[in-house]
């Protein structure tokens, strides 16, 4: 993609990348999106989950909410996704950071309507949330279905910006000074899963459960 005037990275332009693989990458790795667009004339900003599937960003929400309107109404939408991996410490104030790397998508929503579609959507959200969980629960009935609207943006007009490695002190006169400095990276992963309190005697650890933990095991300190 070339970097239209609205997604070039102006603060260290070296950081940004703007190829579809940078950011499917991030969009992947993601959880949650904030979706921001301005409704009588005010700024807005909401977190909400999210799935990319091929070329566009779906969400979905009550068909009641202010957000789902406003989207579906065609105002334009500025959609973030952020992933944190680490502190960044210097030696000075000025240079502390944090590795990361956040994807940033502009358009407009438009509405999935198309009944295959809209099943297709939810099994990506469930799935985005843990893959394979589409197929061991109740699928949506047409209560449920009709009270939900689904959403798409297109992948088109997109950036990347991602910072990673040691502060930028090491070759700088602070780098005399006795302060520590380095990284300290996130650790992500999931604890011992709670069953529901309503979860009836005898029912095993669904198999999706079992594979995200086994993916996904907090890695013990070094
Ligand atoms: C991790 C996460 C995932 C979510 N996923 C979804 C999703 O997939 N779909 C979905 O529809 N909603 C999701 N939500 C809820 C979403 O953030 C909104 O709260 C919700 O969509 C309500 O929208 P609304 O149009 O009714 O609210 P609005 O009418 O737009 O909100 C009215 C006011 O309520 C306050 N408000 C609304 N939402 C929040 C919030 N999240 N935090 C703090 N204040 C808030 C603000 O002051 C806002 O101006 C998620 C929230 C979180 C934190």
């Amino acid at each position: 993609m070339t970097p239209a005037r609205a997604t070039r990275v102006r603060r260290v332009p070296a950081r940004g990348r703007y190829d579809r693989a940078a950011v499917d990458a991030v969009l992947d790795s993601g959880l949650v999106a904030h979706v921001a667009f301005a409704d009588g004339g005010l700024p807005y900003c909401i977190p909400m989950l999210y799935a990319r599937v091929e070329d566009r960003v779906l969400v979905h929400g009550s068909s009641a909410s202010r957000l789902m309107r406003t989207l579906a109404s065609g105002a334009d939408a500025c959609l973030t996704v952020t992933l944190v991996h680490g502190l960044v410490l210097a030696r000075s104030a000025f240079e502390h950071s944090a590795s990361y790397e956040s994807v940033m998508l502009f358009g407009r929503f438009a509405t999935v309507d198309a009944e295959a579609a809209r099943e297709q959507a939810f099994r990506s959200f469930t799935d985005a949330l843990v893959p394979g969980r589409w197929e061991e629960v109740r699928k949506p009935d047409r209560k449920e279905l009709k009270a939900t609207v689904i959403l798409s943006l297109e992948i088109a007009e997109a950036s990347v910006k991602l910072r990673s490695g040691p502060p930028d002190d090491d070759g700088s006169d602070d780098a005399l000074l006795d302060v520590w400095a380095g990284e300290i990276p996130f650790m992500t992963g999931y604890a011992a899963p709670v069953p529901s309190p309503g979860l009836r005697e005898g029912i095993p650890l669904a198999p999706s459960v079992d594979a995200l933990l086994q993916d996904r095991r907090p890695v013990a300190d070094p």
